[in-house]
């Protein structure tokens, strides 16, 4: 069978690259072993704020534009929820963190 891609490994970067794969009509063909489990034991957060300096990831805005509707359409096609935005809260350490 010919594939445009074999991509190996179906943790979170193999399903998301196996993903952009099909919205683009590509051919492609996943092979995975059990060796490791990241993907599967993950907390599943993800956060644009730098905690221990309070500012916005790299690229936040631009990330979060791509990843959210990438989500949101997985959880359309597999019909199911996994999504969830909970609000972020930081204990303030001290009055200057709190100015
Ligand atoms: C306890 C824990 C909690 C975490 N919590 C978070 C979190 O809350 N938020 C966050 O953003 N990140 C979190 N992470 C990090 C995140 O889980 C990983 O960065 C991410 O899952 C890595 O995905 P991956 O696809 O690169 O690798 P993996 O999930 O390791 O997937 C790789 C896959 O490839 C397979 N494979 C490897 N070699 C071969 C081979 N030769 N042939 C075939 N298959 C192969 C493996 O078996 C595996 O299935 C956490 C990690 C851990 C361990």
């Amino acid at each position: 069978m010919e594939v445009d891609y074999l991509i190996i490994g179906s943790g979170l970067a193999g399903i998301s690259f196996a993903e952009t794969c099909l919205l683009h009509h590509k051919k492609i063909m996943v092979i995975n072993n059990a060796s490791q489990n990241s993907t599967t034991i993950a907390g599943g957060l993800y956060n644009p704020i730098v905690l221990k300096r309070f500012t916005k990831i790299w690229e936040a805005e631009a990330q979060l534009a791509i990843t959210i509707p990438f989500y949101k359409n997985l959880e359309t096609k597999l019909g199911t929820t996994f999504l969830y935005e909970i609000p972020l809260f930081r204990k303030l350490n001290n009055i200057e963190e709190q100015n």
